[in-house]
């Protein structure tokens, strides 16, 4: 059977470059890169040129980019690591301002501290389309607001955030704050598609992860503005400018910087509207969820009234195609998803959500062929669902 990959959002394949840029670390060049011998100091200046590669990419400089294990533990580390050094010093509770549609790596870290009463959080409401509005973001600033989070493009609706915008009124904020707040963005489901230059998007911390465009898993970078200060998680060596500890990833973090080499922004935003043109045309009872136009170039995301989005995903699977029921890291359970849920859908709308996205190989027979099977798929399943039948 034709198999069909349509969960880019999800990973990315590792680009055979980037396999055969990671391979000698494995093997002859496989040197630990604090080691002051040859074999060390091959690994050291391979970390040195993957660092100024991803420096490149930011508009930073090398030393503002530090390695981590992924996206995951980026967002961790920016947030936690911003509140953890500002406790350190000041012994009032910090207040933080997230958004209700961050990815669970921001929303669980922030609860987390929150339970913990190590931090007060709010969280702005988005509209129905998933956008953050600035001026609400603006309103909620306090006198002990250490740090905001938002993210760049939403992992599940697509939707892209007004960060340079934000990023630009949180500067003008700070010119006449003495707590300075510290702005951070999730950019993990914008690098490869949008403009992740730090200096154009005002911001001070920003979270990136390989995996989501075609490099290895288990490798993602923290980019810290020189001057802001965080306290590192990971105790033990001197590694990564005392921001992260442990011997690094070299293979990984070399895999990184390939992929970031290699990146280009296809021309997918026209498969990617002739799927959402497709879909809304030929099955009824059909929303898009996200904004209609500022949203990734590769996201298309529907819910299907009246029917399970798992069940949708099953079937889809058995016609050989791969597509998400919202993020990754929320499939495979029934709930809403949070993202939905904030956009104002109810219940039983967001838990018919599909999500595709595409990638640099998609083609326009792939998405042809998802046309033709997706809409008997949809009509199968609102006959067989109480709630459907009459909308058959
Ligand atoms: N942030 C966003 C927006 C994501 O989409 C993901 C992964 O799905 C992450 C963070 C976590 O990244 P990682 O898988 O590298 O831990």
């Amino acid at each position: 059977m034709k198999k069909i990959y349509l969960d880019f959002a999800a990973t990315t394949p590792t680009k055979k470059e980037v396999v055969q840029a990671m391979n000698p670390f494995f093997s002859n060049k496989f040197g630990n890169p604090s080691s002051l011998h040859g074999f060390g100091r091959e690994a050291r200046a391979a970390i040195d040129l993957s660092r100024e590669k991803v420096a490149l990419y930011l508009n930073c400089e090398p030393e503002e980019v530090i390695f981590t294990s992924g996206g995951t533990e980026s967002d961790n580390l920016a947030i936690s690591g911003v509140v953890f050094d500002y406790l350190f010093k000041a012994k009032k509770k910090p207040h933080i301002i997230i958004s209700t549609v961050e990815h669970h790596a921001v929303l669980h870290t922030c609860q987390y501290l929150e339970n913990k009463s190590e931090a007060e959080v709010t969280y702005i409401k988005v509209d129905g389309r998933g956008m953050v509005n600035p001026e609400d973001i603006k309103k909620a600033i306090k006198q002990n607001t250490i740090l905001i989070s938002i993210m760049y493009a939403n992992n599940e609706i697509g939707t892209i955030e007004p960060i340079r915008e934000i990023g630009k009124m949180i500067e003008k904020e700070n010119r006449d704050r003495k707590n300075k707040i510290v702005f951070h963005t999730d950019a993990v489901q914008a690098v490869g598609s949008l403009n992740c230059d730090v200096k154009y998007l005002h911001v001070d911390l920003l979270s990136l992860s390989a995996h989501k465009f075609g490099g290895p898993k288990g490798i993602g970078a923290l980019f810290v503005k020189k001057g802001i200060k965080i306290k590192n998680l990971i105790h033990g060596g001197g590694q990564e400018y005392l921001k992260r500890a442990g011997t690094e990833n070299v293979p990984g973090i070399v895999g990184m910087a390939k992929a970031v080499e290699l990146l280009r922004i296809k021309k997918i935003i026209i498969l990617r509207d002739r799927l959402i043109d497709g879909v809304l045309k030929t099955i009824p009872d059909t929303i898009l969820t996200g904004h209609p136009e500022k949203r990734l170039p590769n996201s298309a995301s529907f819910c299907f009234k009246f029917i399970e989005g798992e069940s949708i995903l099953y079937n889809l699977d058995l016609e050989g195609i791969a597509a998400s029921s919202g993020s990754a890291c929320t499939s495979g359970s029934l709930e809403a998803s949070h993202v939905l849920l904030a956009c104002g859908f109810d219940h039983k709308t967001a838990q018919g959500s599909i999500r595709f996205t595409l990638g640099e190989n998609t083609t326009n027979e792939e998405i042809k062929y998802v046309l033709k099977v997706l809409p008997p798929i949809i009509k199968k399943l609102r006959k067989m669902s109480p709630f459907g039948r009459k909308n058959v």
